[in-house]
């Protein structure tokens, strides 16, 4: 039996990375997935790689009337969700404490708060009694990382949101989670290693950091999403789920 058989799903920053093993995951468990992300050309991409049961909708989180849109477009091809995966997200690079300009900390909690806040308060009327949501957080977002002052504090406000919103929905029993990745293999994290200097300090950060040893695959974190999603974690709500290699136990 699929876990996720007939649901209708919607990840935002499901075209690449974490997002996109996870619409893959959940389509592959029977769901009917919504993905978003901001580059048509890679949405389209994605599309054609989950290949069946799967709408994508172009459009950036921070904009609340892309989200107006996205969640038209649900209604009038769906009708409902029973699943929100308010993934989108990113560091915008390292920053260290003095070189922060106002722009940097705009951008970095537009997407990763306010956009996350609007992604999951625009779907509440599409979302059934008993829905799931899962938030992605981090293991920065309660250990903090280097150079990574702005992106850490807006996880903070995600792990922060899953409880809050955990009591603010217990009345229609919808279930809010927050699924903290380690550092993954994705896009958003080799970019990263653009350069010799952050090349090592990726690996320096993986020595020092992350008991297994390794970076982490997105298929890892998709698994995760898809126990959260499902009647797996039926009895779990307002926690944060680590997927980090035991990142945030050291
Ligand atoms: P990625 O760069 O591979 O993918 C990010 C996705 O989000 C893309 O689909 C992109 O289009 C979309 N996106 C970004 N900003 C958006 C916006 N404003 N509106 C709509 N879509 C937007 O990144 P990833 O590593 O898969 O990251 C996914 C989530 O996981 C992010 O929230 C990130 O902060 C979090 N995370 C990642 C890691 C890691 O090591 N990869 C660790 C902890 C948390």
């Amino acid at each position: 039996m699929k876990k996720l058989e007939g649901k209708i799903a919607l990840i935002t920053g499901g075209s690449s990375g974490i997002g996109l093993a996870t619409a893959q995951r959940f389509v592959a468990e029977g769901a009917y997935v919504f993905i978003t992300g901001r580059r048509q050309e890679e949405l389209d991409a994605a599309v054609r790689l989950i290949g069946q049961q799967v709408t994508g909708v172009q459009g950036d989180v921070a904009n609340l009337a892309d989200l107006d849109r996205l969640y038209e477009q649900v209604r009038q091809q769906k009708g409902h969700l029973d699943i929100v995966f308010a993934n989108a997200g990113g560091s915008n690079g390292m920053v260290p404490l003095g070189a922060i300009t106002e722009e940097h900390f705009d951008q970095v909690f537009n997407i990763n708060v306010r956009g996350l806040l609007f992604t999951v308060q625009k779907a509440l009327p599409l979302l059934r009694d008993g829905s799931s949501i899962i938030l992605t957080a981090s293991t920065t977002g309660s250990k903090g990382a280097a150079a990574f002052s702005v992106y850490s504090a807006s996880k903070a406000a995600v792990r922060s949101f899953a409880r809050t919103w955990t009591v603010d929905l217990q009345a229609r029993k919808i279930r809010v989670n927050a699924l903290s990745p380690g550092p993954t293999e994705t896009p958003g994290v080799t970019r990263l290693g653009d350069t010799p200097a952050q090349k090592q300090f990726v690996k320096d950060y993986i020595v020092a950091n992350v008991p297994l040893g390794r970076l982490g695959q997105p298929e890892e974190t998709a698994k995760a999403a898809v126990f959260l999603a499902s009647d797996d974690s039926s009895f779990i709500t307002g926690i944060e789920l680590f997927v980090d290699g035991g990142v945030a136990q050291i």
